[in-house]
């Protein structure tokens, strides 16, 4: 869907008491206009934007009406930049960074999009930051001083992307502002007059924001699984104003030409995109890192919001044109920005996913914070040794192809050395036989053919012959002179687009020239007395040229030698980054390991712990039986001990009845038998 810039501008408080003796801005709703200092508009000066703030604006309004929308379509997956451009002192850091009562855009940015991820339920979040400084046409890392001059690269995986550049990945709002605090520690560095610096600066604070749906399947993340990545660039720019403003000279003076050139070329770009589709042919993306940096920012797939600051002051008329003039530019541009999913290995997510899943589950049997850290630290541990051995592998590729150019340079130096050699013995043979045999001309090609020939792919021969007729050295273009440098600026703020490519020609190489071989063959004894003076002279010229270059040869060696050195000192370091990932693989296999055993060890207790529990249900119900059963037996013994009572109860009566039985029984026998006898 093609959108147009949301562009708006901002005018700070005044600074100055002085009140305005001609003229002054005046601001109607989204317009903003120079007025006369008693009533009419100057024609031709006012200007129509999205929004117009006035200095009662607070950088919350900014952030709401500018910045908002764009912040969150990052995290929808949506490139998204927001940047300031204004001459110094105009608010730009203002408004980036804002003040403790008034945070600025990046903080707001960063805590707001904390705060939407987390109430996003269905999709899993992975960002990283980074901080960069682009400074004098250098890109330095802001989150690791010793990334300096960083190189930018593309490729087919990552686009644009600055080389070695250190991410962090975060997971929560203060570690960012934490580590963008350290980044300006990092600024301050070296620097004695921060406020100097920072106006001669580009800084590009980078979110890169990956997502995923949540799988709630399977589990296992099969490569159709597409990854959301939107990268999210806030941007402090430079100031734009004149060197001449600052009254620049020596180092602050290099630094501007650097400034404005690379806002020249934003200027240009600008130019070029708000054309339209038809003339946007070649846009000059790769004439500065800034442009290079935001190329997808500026020129189609991003939502993009500038804000351009501007100060009310009457001395500053003339800057604040210029930046008006910008901004109507930029408000023509359209882009067209699109949700970027990808399915490639390239998104960090999805290299990280697996393990990060791991992980969790091990964690679910035992959250603990230290675990937590362990991993966050491990993961940025592995994505830094990832970004450092990338690194590592640039420059190791960069050296190499130096040093095989180096040994091109060297082969030519010695076939122009051995072509030279034998032009003088040529040289020497035709003065010692005082020939005449050999024209003037043909010695001319002489020297033109073994020189140059050798370097027919350099664009400088086509050049040379435009020179090879005047007696000095060719010119060395200075691209950015202090007047050229005064002069684009001026075109730059009219609209006029410079063209980069005369400005940027490669340097010519200094040129030996030789006097001119004008005479022509003559017999005549002065002429030849002329003619072997030319020659002469020439010898000398070209044992000097052979001297210079045999030095040059040695000086090339010992730069030869030097550099295999580097190299294996570079492949050293490779070796040890390796190392080092190797070892930090095997503390993460270490820990995976112990999280296994533990695993285990839980797993072994849990059965024991479930057989034994068996036991005891199977031992209790086998007691309440045996209680049971011994109660039965106790009531049967206390029923046989009544039985066995009530018996020997009646066993007595019945004894004793039996007693009285026998003892009448034996008194009726006694009777009977005393009767017996009587009768006998
Ligand atoms: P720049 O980054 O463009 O060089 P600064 O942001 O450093 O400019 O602003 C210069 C001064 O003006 C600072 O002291 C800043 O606090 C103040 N300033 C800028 N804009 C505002 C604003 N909108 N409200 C209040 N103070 C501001
Ligand atoms: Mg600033």
């Amino acid at each position: 869907m093609a959108e147009k810039i949301c562009v708006a501008v901002r005018v700070r408080p005044s600074i100055s008491e002085e009140s305005p003796s001609g003229t002054f801005w005046k601001i109607e709703d989204n317009r903003i206009s120079l007025h006369k200092l008693h009533g009419t508009p100057i024609s031709g000066l006012s200007y129509a934007f999205d929004h117009v703030l006035d200095e009662s604006c607070s950088n919350s309004k900014v952030y709401e009406l500018l910045t908002k929308d764009v912040i969150h379509a990052a995290v929808d997956g949506f490139n998204g930049t927001a940047f300031a451009y204004g001459q110094t002192s105009s608010g730009k850091t203002f408004t980036m960074n804002g003040s403790l009562n008034d945070p600025g855009i990046i903080h707001r940015a960063v805590n707001d999009v904390f705060q939407k991820i987390q109430m996003i339920s269905g999709r899993e979040f992975l960002i990283r930051v980074s901080y960069m400084e682009i400074y004098n046409e250098e890109i330095n890392d802001l989150f690791a001083v010793e990334n300096q001059k960083l190189p930018i690269h593309e490729s087919l995986e990552r686009g644009i992307f600055v080389a070695g550049l250190r991410e962090e990945i975060v997971n929560n709002a203060e570690q960012v502002i934490k580590l963008l605090e350290s980044g300006e520690v990092n600024r301050h560095f070296g620097e004695t007059n921060m406020n100097a610096r920072s106006s001669r600066s580009h800084t590009i604070f980078r979110m890169v924001i990956e997502s995923k749906g949540i799988d709630t399947g399977s589990g296992d993340y099969s490569s159709s699984d597409a990854i959301r990545v939107s990268v999210l660039n806030l941007v402090d720019l430079a100031g734009s104003e004149r060197i001449a403003k600052t009254g620049a000279g020596g180092v602050r003076l290099k630094e501007g030409k650097y400034i404005n050139k690379s806002l020249m070329v934003l200027g240009n770009v600008i130019n070029k995109l708000s054309n339209g589709a038809k003339q946007r042919a070649h846009i000059p993306y790769r004439d500065s890192k800034l442009t290079r940096i935001l190329q997808t920012a500026l020129g189609g797939n991003a939502k993009t919001s500038i804000i351009c600051t501007v100060a009310p002051e009457e001395v500053h008329v003339e800057e604040t044109k210029g930046t008006l003039q910008f901004a109507s530019r930029a408000k023509r541009i359209t882009n067209c920005a699109q949700v970027n999913e990808i399915l490639t290995d390239a998104a960090l997510l999805k290299r990280q996913q697996l393990e990060i899943e791991d992980l969790r589950r091990k964690l679910q049997g035992s959250r603990s914070e230290v675990l937590e850290q362990e991993i966050l630290k491990l993961r940025n541990d592995m994505l830094k040794y990832e970004l450092e051995r990338e690194k590592l592998e640039m420059e190791l590729e960069e050296e190499r192809r130096s040093h095989k150019e180096r040994e091109q340079c060297i082969r030519d130096q010695q076939l122009k050395i051995e072509n030279l050699s034998s032009l003088v013995s040529d040289g020497d043979r035709s003065s010692s036989q005082d020939s005449m045999k050999e024209s003037p001309k043909d010695e001319c090609n002489n020297f033109k053919t073994p020189c140059f020939k050798e370097t027919s792919n350099n664009a400088f021969v086509a050049k040379r012959s435009n020179y090879s007729e005047l007696p000095d050295f060719s010119p060395l273009p200075d691209s950015f002179s202090n007047v050229a440098d005064e002069d684009t600026w001026f075109k730059m703020n009219k609209g006029y687009i410079a063209d980069l490519d005369s400005l940027q020609a490669t340097p010519a190489r200094k040129v030996q020239s030789f006097p001119p071989q004008d005479i022509t063959p003559d017999c005549s004894n002065d002429n030849y007395k002329l003619e072997l003076q030319n020659l002469k002279t020439q010898l000398e010229l070209v044992i000097k040229e052979k001297d210079e270059l045999q030095r040059k040869h040695e000086e090339e060696v010992q730069i030869n030698s030097r550099l295999m050195g580097e190299i294996s000192e570079l492949k050293q370091e490779l070796d040890l980054s390796n190392n080092s990932l190797e070892s930090s693989k095997q503390r993460y296999g270490n820990l995976e390991r112990e999280f296994q055993k533990l695993k285990e060890e839980r797993d072994s207790l849990l059965q024991t712990v479930s057989e034994s529990s068996k036991n005891i249900t199977f031992l209790t119900d086998q007691k309440e039986n045996i209680l049971k059963d011994l109660n039965c037996e106790v009531q049967r013994r206390k029923d046989l001990e009544a039985e066995i009572k009530q018996f020997s109860v009646a066993f007595a009566s019945r004894q004793r009845s039996l007693a009285s039985i026998h003892g009448e029984f034996k008194s009726k026998i006694e009777k009977l038998r005393a009767e017996n006898l009587v009768r006998y």
